[in-house]
């Protein structure tokens, strides 16, 4: 199927343009809207609902992206669960590696194998699994409520890092903050990083 790119949307729980504590170095974060995996204690329910939050059109979010690069180290895409909007999301990382430098950072709360079995399915000849090529880290599978160790950006020890460049390796992770508080030029306060509700 030819996809018009002009009318691909991302729902969105919300986006921070600079965030210390979701990868190494200085990153815009993209938060998707939607997840169904229910994981028992998800620190994050308010992105569960597929109608909440707000549409965004890809091309802007990339055009937002782009311009920032110079300020920025790499964008880390999180939840939600990104991988219930593929399509989207596929064309997102797939035009952030061709226009920018930045790294790409990728979480998931489906497994390496339940993701290697959708691209599998997907018809020949459609990129099947070219998109995660663009992807410099994986970080995926539910998050288990008894495995919580919220450091290095895993939420639960179960949680695989799949390293698909050399750009960046494990010990990259280790000294990301914790939680961090961005304030907003309006005052807001935005509460993020790996479990930050239960910043201990
Ligand atoms: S995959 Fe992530 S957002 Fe979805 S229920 Fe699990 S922890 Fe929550």
């Amino acid at each position: 199927m030819f996809l018009k790119e002009s009318n691909l949307y991302l729902r969105l729980l919300g986006f921070e343009d600079r965030s210390y504590s979701n990868g190494p170095g200085r990153r815009a974060v993209v938060w998707t809207q939607g997840c169904t995996l229910n994981c028992p204690g998800c620190f994050n329910p308010d992105s569960h609902s597929p109608d909440a939050g707000f549409k965004v059109s890809v091309r802007s979010l990339v055009e937002r992206i782009v311009s920032a690069e110079g300020e920025i180290d790499g964008i880390t895409i999180s939840g939600g669960e990104p991988l219930q909007q593929w399509t989207a999301i596929e064309v997102l990382v797939r035009r952030i590696r061709r226009e920018t430098g930045l790294s790409i950072i990728l979480f998931t709360g489906y497994t390496w194998q339940e993701i290697s079995r959708r691209i599998a399915i997907l018809p020949s000849g459609s990129n099947r699994c070219s998109w995660l090529d663009c992807v410099d880290v994986l970080i995926s599978g539910r998050f288990i409520e008894q495995q919580r160790v919220a450091r290095g950006l895993a939420g639960s020890r179960n949680k695989q890092f799949h390293f698909l460049t050399d750009r960046h390796q494990k010990k990259d992770f280790e000294n990301v903050p914790e939680a961090e508080v961005v304030i907003g030029p309006e005052g807001d306060l935005l509460l993020t990083g790996i479990d930050p509700l239960r910043w201990e």
